[in-house]
């Protein structure tokens, strides 16, 4: 069942098409990748969902309503350019985010201890926002977003200035969200965190859906028959010229075999041949190769 669905959105500024005519269907309970170059229409798009700004056609439905002027309250959006009040401690800034998502003071309290501890800030939350480095103050923003338990959580760049630690204590929190019911729609240039991530993802270009998807179907559906096989054993100085040999780098060689020829059949032959197979994979592009062609693609048409 999905929980958010975009029919032919579309939004013009000054005679310029940032969204044209964008579908997608986001399933409830998964973790969804938006993606697109610079200028591509994230934003905009991320801003009629939540309400922000509105569509000059098409329709947004939330759990089945459609989206209204306000943001609705099963929306937690941590946008990309934070808006925190520089001069109000952390506890009072994060209290008062609580209180306008509607929790009650004793509600508020009793989250914002949770996630201080949870998010390890202990040392932290009584100072002013001004004095929080960039991944503190990210991590707070990461509360502000996720206080009042949203069925749908935006997170426009989470992992920007947060180091390895902390990215890992975000995704962490990610996951478990997401275990528990919540969806995750997350806006990135960071093509690895999506292959890691999500499990369906978009990409937009100058406005328009170019590719939507299971991620790891997509990369399946973009494979170009190439594998690579890792042996610690010396190995053969020549492969049957049908395997296409493409790169060898110490004990890993890549093959671009005929098509007939498929990973049976290489495997077979090296152990046929006594050749040790450390590992052996078929190796599907990444999402970045993807994105690149896609885009590239798009943009010649
Ligand atoms: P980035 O990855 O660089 O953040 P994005 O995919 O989020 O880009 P948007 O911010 O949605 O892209 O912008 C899409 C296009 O719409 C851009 O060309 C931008 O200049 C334009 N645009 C966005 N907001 C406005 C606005 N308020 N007025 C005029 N043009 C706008």
């Amino acid at each position: 069942m999905s929980i958010l669905t975009l029919q032919q959105v579309s939004k013009t500024f000054q005679n310029y098409k940032a969204v044209d005519q964008i579908s997608l269907t986001v399933p409830r309970g998964c973790i969804y990748g938006l993606l697109g170059p610079n200028g591509a229409g994230k934003t905009t798009t991320i801003r009629m969902i939540t309400g922000i700004t509105h569509p000059d056609s098409g329709d947004i439905f939330l759990g089945g309503n459609r989206v209204n002027k306000t943001i609705p309250s099963s929306i937690g959006y941590m946008p990309e350019e934070r808006g925190l009040y520089k001069k109000m401690s952390v506890w009072d800034h994060l209290l008062y985010l609580a209180r306008l998502k509607g929790l009650s003071v004793q509600k508020a309290k009793e989250e914002l201890k949770f996630w201080i501890e949870r998010l390890d800030m202990k040392s932290w939350y009584t100072k002013k926002v001004e004095e929080l480095s960039k991944g503190m103050s990210q991590k707070a923003q990461f509360i502000a977003s996720v206080i009042h338990k949203p069925d749908l959580l935006i997170l426009d760049e989470p992992f920007s200035g947060l180091d390895p630690i902390n990215t890992n204590l975000i995704k962490d929190e990610i996951s478990r969200l997401r275990d528990m019911g919540t969806t995750i729609l997350f806006s990135t240039h960071r093509m690895e965190q999506v292959e890691e991530i999500c499990e369906r993802m978009v990409l937009i270009n100058k406005g328009k859906n170019v590719l939507e998807g299971d991620v790891e179907e997509i990369r399946k559906s973009h494979r170009q028959h190439l594998f690579e096989l890792v042996s610690e054993n010396d190995l053969p100085g020549r492969f049957p010229d049908e395997f296409h040999e493409i790169q060898r780098l110490g004990k890993k060689v890549r093959f671009n075999p005929e098509p007939h020829i498929q990973s049976a059949d290489l495997l077979r032959y090296f152990l046929n041949e006594g050749i040790e197979v450390n590992a052996f994979r078929e190796q599907f592009p990444s999402i970045n190769d993807i994105f690149i062609e896609t885009v590239e693609k798009s943009n010649q048409a």
